[in-house]
Parts: structure tokens; sequence; C-alpha cells
């Protein structure tokens, strides 16, 4: 059977998340963008409404919601601005590994303290010389004892000047490639750990992107994932629930300028008619929500897969790259369908533009999501 429609409860979250945006996040999103101000005040109150941290389960005090209803949260807060939800969504990424792979002692420990304050974590796995090439990290662990010692450099890490904690992966073992590295949970404040200067990144200003430097930073053992040579299949396990989330982001912001772009072609005339009434206006706009649809679903679908235990990794990599590649084309249409005020930072359209390209590159390119498709199919087969 399949059921396109929202459970009550779905629905209601949903407008909470939407009510949210609206009321919240938007308003200030060209503020944050402007400034590159930290969004503290929103995420606290995201976080007291219970958008924050949504998949921790209850066990450790969070609400254990499904990826579907993530989707739905994710997709509200990035129409309201995606470097918020980048910010929110950070946390998410982070916590995935701890999900995947804690023990009962990690979980308490590190997704407790996530539900009893407003804190931030971070998902350390890229270096300068190491991003879609996973197996070119350089960052070090090294078993002394009862401590793992790590010195390495991470570069492009969301939340890292605010992380409370750190999810890190390094290499423990050189010989063994993906097999020799190793996940672990590194608090902030541990002697040796340095985060670098915020970026001044092109779009979604709001979030916090530095690299961090690892100098002979002690790790106890205790809060290593999973055994040696478990971290990369465990890093790459929680992109399973969090490809979808950061799918649905793309369709948010997808879906805020095909609005703009749907309400300023009702109002802007040329030749003494709304330009809505000229075929290749209201095609492309056509086109944007045609995409949007499709996007949405195949978010959903990766998402439903997640929550009912079946392997998504397929799906998850389908709907991060068509949401990504739709929300980047239709804040590029929609730019268009503005004209020359499309250009203007005094219309909500540009920032979109600019904040849409990072969905084809963070969290896997659009060209390594491509790979992992065509990876899996010859897994799979190309039968469904
Ligand atoms: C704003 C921002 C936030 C980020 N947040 C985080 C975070 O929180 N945590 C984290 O760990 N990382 C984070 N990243 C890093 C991000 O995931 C990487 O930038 C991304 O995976 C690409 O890696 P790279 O930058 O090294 O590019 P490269 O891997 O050098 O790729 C360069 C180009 O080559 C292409 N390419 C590379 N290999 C192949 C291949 N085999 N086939 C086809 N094309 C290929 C890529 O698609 C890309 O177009 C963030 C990045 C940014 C910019």
């Amino acid at each position: 059977m399949v059921d396109f429609r929202l459970s009550q409860e779905q629905a209601q979250l949903r407008q909470l998340a939407r009510d949210f945006a609206e009321k919240e996040i938007r308003p200030v999103a060209a503020h944050h963008d402007r400034t590159g101000e930290w969004p503290g005040e929103v995420l606290r109150k995201a976080w007291e409404l219970g958008l924050m941290n949504t998949h921790i389960p209850e066990n450790y005090g969070g609400l254990g919601l499904h990826a579907l209803d993530g989707s739905l949260i994710a997709e509200a807060n990035a129409w309201g601005c995606t470097g918020i939800g980048t910010a929110i969504e950070a946390n998410t990424l982070a916590e995935a590994p701890v999900i995947v792979a804690g023990t009962e002692a990690q979980k308490t420990k590190y997704l407790g303290r996530m539900t009893e304050d407003c804190l931030m974590a971070a998902y350390g796995v890229t270096e300068p010389n190491a991003g879609s090439d996973v197996a070119g990290l350089k960052t070090r662990a090294e078993r002394k004892g009862d401590v793992y010692v790590l010195n390495g450099a991470k570069m492009w890490i969301t939340n890292a000047g605010k992380a409370n904690w750190f999810f890190v992966l390094a290499v423990t073992d050189p010989s063994a490639g993906n097999r020799g590295m190793t996940g672990f949970i590194v608090d902030a404040d541990s002697p040796g750990l340095t985060v670098g200067k915020k970026e001044w990144n092109m779009g979604q200003r709001a979030s916090d992107t530095r690299g961090v430097e690892l100098v002979d930073v002690e790790v106890p053992v205790a809060n290593r994932l999973g055994e040696e040579g478990e971290g990369f299949k465990i890093a790459m396990k929680a992109f399973d629930l969090t490809r979808p989330l950061v799918a649905a982001g793309a369709v948010g912001l997808a879906q805020a300028a095909f609005e703009h772009a749907y309400a300023y072609a009702q109002e802007r005339k040329t030749f003494g008619r709304p330009i809505y009434s000229h075929q290749a206006v209201s095609f492309m706009i056509a086109d944007m929500a045609k995409d949007i649809e499709a996007a949405r679903l195949l978010v959903w679908q990766a998402a439903w897969m997640y929550d009912q235990g079946q392997r998504n990794t397929r799906f998850a990599s389908m709907a991060k790259c068509f949401a990504a590649d739709t929300a980047h084309r239709v804040a590029s249409d929609a730019v268009q369908v503005f004209g020359g005020n499309g250009f203007s930072t005094e219309y909500p359209v540009e920032k979109l533009l600019r904040d849409s390209k990072i969905f084809q590159i963070y969290e896997g390119t659009s060209q390594i999501q491509r790979v992992i498709i065509s990876k899996e199919l010859q897994r799979t087969g190309v039968r469904r």
C-alpha cells in the first residue's frame, strides 16, 4: 500500500515547524546573512520547542522522532533560512554516529546533555586535503594506555565554534585504508583542541564553519565509538539518516524561492501584462513546482525507508543529489524571474541562490552522490 498522507501528529509537527520558521527564522534571516552573527537566540527557541536534536531516542531524554518527521521539520526550517537550518542539522549529523554506534554510557552522557541544555555538537571528518576522498584522512589516533592521542587538522566543520563536543574520524591503522579508521567523541574543551576563525562563506552565513586543530589531544578509550577500524562505516551510516534531512533542507529552500518567484510574477508587468502570462516565465515556474514535488517525494521515500529499517543508501543519495540540484536550479530561475531586481540584495532571491550552492557540496558532493548511486545499482541490480 502506498499512502502519501501525513498522520495527524506529523501534520501538527509540520505546522509547528512552519509557524516557527515564519515567526522566528525568516524575519532574522537577512540580518544573519549580512552580519554572520550566530543565531543563538533562534536556536534556543527551536530547542525549547523540540525542533532540534529530534532523533535522540526517548531513553536518553530525546523525542525519538522518525526520519520522516525530521524531514518535515528540516524543510520548514530551511524555508525560513538554510543557514539556521544547517546549524540545527549539524547537531543531528554529529549525534547520528553516536545514535548508530554509541554505548549506553556514551549515549546517556553525550546525547543526554543535548536534551538538558541548548548545546551544539559538530561532525569532524573533512580535512584540508581530504573531503570526498575520506580514505585520504591524515588525522592520527594512537593508543597509549587508557587514552588515544589525536593529532591532525579538520576543515569545514559546521558548528565548530559553538560545539560542546565533536565526532572525530581518525586513522588508527594507516595500512588498512577505510578499515583503519576509528570514530571518537571528543570534548570541545580537551587540551590541545583549538578551533580556527569563522569562514566567511558565499552563503548560509548564519552557520558557523571552521577548521579544527588537534595537537596531542587525549581522548579516553571510553570515548571510542565502536571498535577500532569501524569508524568509516559508522561515519557513512550516519548519512543514511542525515542525507534525507539535508535533502529536505534543499526542498525547503527551493520552496521558498518558488513562492517568491510565483508572487513576483503575478505583480510584475511587462508589455502591459503580468510576466506570469508570458509562457516562458510561467513554464519556468511550472518546472519549479514539478521538480520540488519530485524532490520532496524522494526525500519522503528515503526517510520512510530509514524508518522501516530498510537499507536506504541509494535512495538517500538520490534524494540528496536531486534535491540539491533542484534547489540550485530553482533558486537560479527565481533570480531570473525577478530580472534585475533578482540580482539586488534588496530582494530575497539572491541570498537563496548563494545559499543553495552548498547543498551540492556538503555531506557529499552531487558527483559523489552519483558515485554512490552507481555503485549501489551494481550491488542491488537495476530493478526495484
Ligand atoms: C559550508 C560547509 C560546511 C561543511 N560542513 C562539514 C561538516 O560539518 N563536517 C565535515 O566533516 N565536513 C563538512 N564540510 C565538508 C564537505 O563535506 C566537503 O567540502 C565535501 O565533501 C567536498 O570535499 P572537498 O571540499 O575536499 O572537495 P574535493 O573532494 O576536493 O572535490 C573537488 C571536486 O572534485 C569532485 N570529485 C572528487 N572526487 C570525485 C570522484 N571520485 N568522482 C567525481 N567527482 C569527484 C567533487 O565532486 C568536487 O566537485 C563542509 C563544507 C562546507 C563548504
